[in-house]
């Protein structure tokens, strides 16, 4: 195993450590208690936090509110919003290096998955900053003596509330086209990867200072999603949350923004089915399915969890992923050779093996994995093993929950109907991957099966000009493409009289 340099991820630097938080553009201690930080690969500490407590929530949005109000930052046109984002952009690809190490050492990821993650975060500042400039605000067809048009205007402050698993790119993704519309923004990073966050809300806010813009349109607000994002999505200024994380928090955020009829985006959960039909490139399929998987040691919300082979060709395809994934190098996200790293923390491990664990109780067999790594190097880190399971029906509970792991469930099936069901029967509708060298097969299932993204022939690609987001459990709206940022404006039409005829009531 090839560890690369540094050894130990970095200690964050003094500035951005770590007891202080960002409340409307000042560091200060939160009001909250103090939490650890830990790096799955070791178990040491990284840091210890001030969580924000309601009163830094409050006087973040009062002051949000604010600035998003300043006349210096509303009127703003369009292209100078977007020099602030390219500004976002070259300081994320000035502290690469740090950013990718600071992420590995707080998310336990690969570092080359953090590294495309950082350049995946730069290039959604561009791209939205593109957006912004070429974005158009249309006349609209005329029916009468008058010209409409459509405008689109900031809505004031957005709540951002994003889980661990990819921190940076996900706040990019929010944080890019929140601040392109014209708006403020409260950023909630997950309890425990809070650092890349508060390193990000440095960025920003030098940028802010350097441009003459209001530093309170960004707050990083670690803390208890129950106590600290509550307090986000109740705040009557906040007049839009976007969301990503768990469905059953999804569903809670739903009931609060309906109580204040305020727009949300949601981001889910998934449980996404990959599908080998009996004509697929067997090559190509075994590497797209233990990518589509085992990336990110499971824990994405795309994970391609539920593996659907042709009943032709499944023992043969079983046979040999199994033998593949039993190949697949275990190891801390600082190693070169590294292809499933640790999981985010201890804690979520245990969550993954109790769901192995129940997979055994409903019949499933253990066809590799099902195990924490053996051996010293292992030992102190959160390490599971990339694990496939067979023998259940797809009314199981592990086929049909997310269990966010390196976790696969191989299912056989008998024809495209066979298959387009067992699909569908998921409250989820993520993500979807279909292997197979016939194209119509393709699109016709691609076009039957409830999925908010279908990749065919390829699965985890991500481009930011394409739109995403789920459909059934796994989510509200959408995120990315060149309409991506008009989620965060409020639409207005105009009408302009062109006539000096009296309208029928006029004496
Ligand atoms: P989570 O729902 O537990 O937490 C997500 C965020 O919400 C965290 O910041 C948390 O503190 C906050 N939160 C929790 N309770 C809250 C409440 N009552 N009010 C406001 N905020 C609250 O999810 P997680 O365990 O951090 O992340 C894993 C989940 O995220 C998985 O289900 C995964 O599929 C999903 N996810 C979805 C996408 C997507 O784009 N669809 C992407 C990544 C992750």
């Amino acid at each position: 195993m090839t560890v690369e340099q540094p050894v130990q991820a970095p200690v964050p630097a003094p500035e951005s450590t770590p007891d202080r938080i960002l409340v409307a553009g000042e560091w200060r201690r939160g009001g909250g208690d103090p939490f650890e930080t830990t790096d799955p690969a070791t178990g040491r500490t990284l840091a210890v936090l001030t969580a924000a407590d309601t009163a830094d929530v409050d006087e973040a949005a009062r002051r949000a509110a604010r600035a998003a109000a300043d006349p210096a930052w509303r009127a703003l046109p369009a292209h100078h919003r977007a020099r602030l984002l390219h500004r976002i952009a070259d300081a994320i690809d000035a502290r690469a290096a740090d950013l990718a190490a600071l992420q590995t050492a707080d998310t336990g990821k690969a570092l080359t998955e953090t590294r495309a993650l950082v350049a995946s975060a730069a290039g959604t500042f561009r791209y939205t900053a593109a957006a912004l400039e070429t974005a158009e605000e249309a006349l609209t067809p005329s029916r009468g003596p008058y010209v409409t048009m459509s405008v689109y205007e900031p809505i004031g402050v957005v709540g951002a509330i994003n889980p661990w698993n990819s921190p940076l790119a996900g706040d990019a993704q929010k944080l890019a086209p929140a601040l392109a519309g014209g708006n403020a923004v409260l950023l909630k990073p997950a309890e425990w990867t809070p650092l890349v966050s508060l390193a990000l809300g440095r960025l920003v806010t030098t940028a802010l200072t350097e441009l003459g813009l209001p530093t309170a349109l960004l707050s990083v607000l670690p803390g208890r999603g129950s106590l600290i994002g509550d307090a986000i999505v109740r705040d009557p200024r906040v007049g839009k949350v976007t969301f990503t994380g768990g469905t059953a928090t999804g569903r809670t955020l739903a009931h609060a923004a309906a109580e204040k009829l305020m727009p949300l985006s949601l981001e889910l959960g998934g449980k996404s089915p990959t599908v080998v039909l009996a004509d697929a490139d067997v090559e190509q399929a075994l590497a797209g399915v233990m990518f589509g998987v085992f990336s990110s040691s499971g824990q994405s919300c795309i994970a391609g969890s539920r593996l659907f082979v042709a009943r032709a060709l499944y023992d043969e395809f079983l046979a040999e992923l199994v033998a593949r994934v039993k190949a697949l190098r275990v190891g801390p996200g600082t190693a070169s050779d590294t292809q499933v790293a640790p999981l985010v923390h201890h804690e979520h491990r245990d969550s993954v093996a109790a769901y192995v664990d129940l997979a055994r109780e409903e019949g499933a067999r253990v066809l590799c994995g099902g195990a924490a790594p053996q051996g010293p190097e292992y030992a102190a880190g959160a390490y599971y093993l990339p694990t496939v399971l067979d023998g259940l029906p797809n009314s199981a509970r592990t086929c049909q929950e997310e269990i966010f792991g390196p976790v696969l469930v191989a299912l056989p099936f008998d024809d495209e109907d066979d298959l387009v069901r067992q699909a569908n029967a998921s409250v989820y509708g993520l993500a979807c991957g279909i292997w197979t060298r016939d194209h119509r097969a393709a699109w016709r299932i691609a076009r039957r099966v409830d999925a908010g993204t279908v990749w065919i022939n390829t699965y985890k690609q991500f481009s930011i000009s394409t739109p995403f987001g789920g459909m059934k459990d796994s989510g509200l709206g959408r995120e990315k493409g060149p309409a991506g940022f008009r989620s965060y404006q409020r639409q207005k039409s105009l009408y302009w009289g062109t006539s000096h005829a009296p309208l029928p009531w006029a004496h």
